[in-house]
């Protein structure tokens, strides 16, 4: 049988693991950070209705610019942007590719703060750009004096900062990102897929981006907007960036059904949305309760909990898998996530775990 061994890969390829989450068909699957609410029927059936008309046209390609698609993400965002502003590919990992095509590439290098979501280093070897792993101060914060030394010690092309951070739930102050964007020539990007699980009265980056012509404040609907199955992901910057990306996307990339179903449910945005609050009660409530049990969770403005004080992760991670729930182990010793989900999921994730206290330290 032939292995990846046996074939002429790229050097910067080899030795590499792809993205690989396990996808299991389990009863309370809280392992990826889904959004774990189905979309309201009257909304599925309004989308539904523009996917049957935009199937009449498919023997023709799709809007290339999909500009009724920006419109409405530029509604959505506010802060008078402008369908200018706006850049789509089928999910942020796409987004985030193309920044790397467009900005790095042999030669080049991408600055993040680990640990940080996994795609990154993915894309980097993808692309051929060098990844730097920057590191934290305690509690996986990264204050605007620690993140500007990376980045002045390191001088990255292109910095990647998650806000809030996957896999540990942490947000990221203003003050941390404007530092680092005065401290780099290069391209500052700021990774809100979870933006919307923030706190009330949290400021976006996207406040930031007046003046900051190389910031780029990227989105997807995959997670509040519980659209992860459909692949859409956005930016907001500076026209010249949008205008970089068109050098690097493929011509057609967000097909005709993909734009019709984003726009149908930006229509329904409140609807959309309606399921947020209850997952932040549900985020806040696995904080509580793990604390309860002796764990110790990171503070969180995401949709999911980082927790410490697993004895064995492991074992753990196997034992509620055994008990019908997935969760993610994402390899920091000591340590688990869970996503919040329904309440039901929430208290069984709870009660299981709860049973299993004595694995815990
Ligand atoms: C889930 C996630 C994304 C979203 O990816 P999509 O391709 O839009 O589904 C992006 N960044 C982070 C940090 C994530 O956790």
């Amino acid at each position: 049988m032939t292995s990846l061994d046996d074939l002429p890969l790229r050097a910067n390829l080899r030795g590499q693991i792809p993205y690989g989450a396990p996808q299991l068909h389990v009863p309370v699957a809280l392992n990826v950070n889904e959004n774990t609410h189905p979309i309201p029927p009257a909304v599925a059936s309004d989308i539904a209705a523009a996917l049957a008309d935009a199937i009449l046209t498919v023997n023709r390609y799709p809007d290339r610019e999909f500009s009724q698609l920006r419109d409405d993400l530029a509604g959505y965002l506010g802060h008078g942007l402008t369908r200018d502003n706006i850049w789509a590919a089928n999910g942020s990992n796409e987004v985030l590719q193309q920044v790397l095509q467009a900005f790095g590439g042999p030669g080049r290098s991408l600055l993040g703060f680990a640990p940080t979501y996994s795609m990154y280093s993915i894309l980097a070897s993808g692309t051929d750009t060098r990844w730097i792993p920057g590191d934290r101060d305690a509690d996986y914060e990264l204050s605007p004096e620690t993140a500007a030394r990376w980045v002045t010690e390191s001088a990255p092309d292109i910095v990647f900062l998650c806000s809030p951070n996957n896999p540990t739930g942490t947000p990221l102050s203003l003050e941390t990102i404007a530092a680092v964007y005065d401290a780099t020539p290069g391209i500052v990007v700021v990774d809100e897929a979870y933006a919307e699980f923030s706190p009330d009265g949290t400021d976006s980056a996207l406040t930031l981006l007046p003046g900051r012509e190389r910031l780029l404040v990227s989105r997807t609907m995959s997670k509040a907007f519980a659209f992860a199955g459909v692949r859409l992901g956005y930016l907001a910057a500076d026209p010249a960036v949008t205008d970089a990306l068109r050098l690097v996307r493929l011509p057609y990339h967000l097909s005709a059904l993909t734009q019709a179903a984003a726009v149908a449910a930006l229509a329904h945005t409140g609807e959309m949305l309606a399921m947020v609050d209850d997952i932040r009660v549900q985020r806040d409530r696995l904080v509580t309760e793990l604390r309860a049990l002796g764990f110790s969770p990171l503070r969180s403005g995401s949709n999911f909990v980082l927790f410490g004080g697993v004895a064995d992760p492991r074992a753990t991670f196997e034992a509620l898998l055994a008990d019908g729930i997935l969760i993610r182990d994402v390899g920091i010793p000591g340590h688990l996530r869970v996503s919040a989900g329904t309440e039901a999921e929430t208290t069984a994730f709870l009660d299981a775990i709860a049973r299993l206290a004595p694995i815990a330290e």
